[in-house]
């Protein structure tokens, strides 16, 4: 396979857009432009073989549940993105954990516990530090046991640890 489909899935104004800007261009923007669907082709090329990677940048807003439902079933990797300031953000990542392994087994045929699927918790803007609302061992709870799942505490303003998790969400859903 040459072609994967990453989904980054959250509630408004957590910071899905900054991190995919932070990643693809190396650019951070303080000013907030809601999203509503915004997609990303990126090419690599690895000892002449080219393989595509298309990022789907998903508005947090859901009025229409199947569009969620749509990107969820179409996407190989996701990315689930909360902000550490903001506790009702992190209650949202466990609701879209919990449907894309449901979408996933039901697609698959397999149990919730048998079907795999990449996946990285982010927690972002940790350069605000002082607001944080989310404690760091809850956040563990999360993805413990659960080897194919990861979590990272970022900041896209800051550029910290945004490659990091982008590596490791490559190495979890092995493209090359
Ligand atoms: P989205 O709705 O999830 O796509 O959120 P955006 O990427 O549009 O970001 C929402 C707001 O948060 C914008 O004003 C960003 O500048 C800001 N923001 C995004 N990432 C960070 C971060 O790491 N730290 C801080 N302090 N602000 C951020
Ligand atoms: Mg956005």
């Amino acid at each position: 396979k040459n072609c994967y489909r990453m989904v980054i899935l959250g509630s408004t104004k957590v910071g899905k857009s900054a991190i995919v800007s932070r990643f693809l261009y190396g650019k951070f923007d303080e000013e907030y432009t809601p999203t509503i669907e915004d997609f990303h082709r990126k090419l690599y090329s690895i000892k002449g073989d080219v393989y595509q990677l298309d990022i789907l940048d998903t508005s947090g807003n859901h009025p229409f549940p199947a569009m969620r439902r749509l990107s969820i079933l179409t996407g190989d990797v996701f990315i689930l993105v909360f902000s550490l300031d903001n506790r009702e953000s992190f209650q949202e990542v466990q609701r879209l954990k919990r449907q894309i392994f449901e979408t996933k087994s039901l697609l698959k045929n397999k149990t919730k516990e048998n079907v795999d699927v990449p996946l990285v918790i982010c927690g972002n803007k940790v350069d605000r530090e002082v607001y944080r609302e989310v404690q760091r061992e809850e956040i563990e709870q999360l993805v413990a046991g659960d080897d194919q799942c990861a979590y990272f505490e970022i900041s896209a303003k800051k550029n910290s640890n945004v490659d990091q998790m982008f590596q490791q969400l490559f190495k979890l859903a092995k493209l090359p």
